[in-house]
């Protein structure tokens, strides 16, 4: 999976646009969201490129398995004993914006509001 000129979290993953940065390795990097929807809200993202889960393949899943792995001990470093969540929007009825697969991950109040 090659690195995507064109598509942000390509270029923040690469380190050429700046980015809050609060974990990475050699396969994922989380950084805080630009426009924060909790007290805490970071995007695990993959470094290799594919914009949804149906484009993930088997590459892809080692990555977002491997990203799981990583968010629980993120979380907890992160100050969120009392718990967070998960998002990850698939495509224009979810309101994806960028298209470059991320796992939102949100927490530090209680989080009232749930559609599920
Ligand atoms: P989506 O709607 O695709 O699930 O989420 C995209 C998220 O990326 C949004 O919450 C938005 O605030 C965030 N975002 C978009 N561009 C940037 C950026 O350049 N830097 C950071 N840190 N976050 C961004
Ligand atoms: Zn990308």
């Amino acid at each position: 999976m090659e690195l995507d000129k064109n598509c942000i979290f390509c270029r923040i993953a690469a380190g050429e646009i700046p980015s809050d940065k609060v974990y990475e390795d050699e396969q994922v990097v989380a950084f805080k969201d630009l426009n924060p929807q909790a007290p805490v809200h970071v995007l695990v993202v993959p470094k290799a490129h594919f914009a949804t889960l149906a484009e993930m393949g088997e590459e892809g899943a080692e990555l977002v398995k491997h990203a799981m792995q990583v968010i629980p001990q993120l979380a907890k470093r992160l100050g969120l004993a009392g718990g967070y969540r998960l998002i990850v929007n698939q495509g224009a009825d979810a309101g994806q914006t960028v298209m470059h697969l991320h796992i939102h991950l949100l927490g530090g109040t209680p989080l009232g509001e749930k559609i599920v």
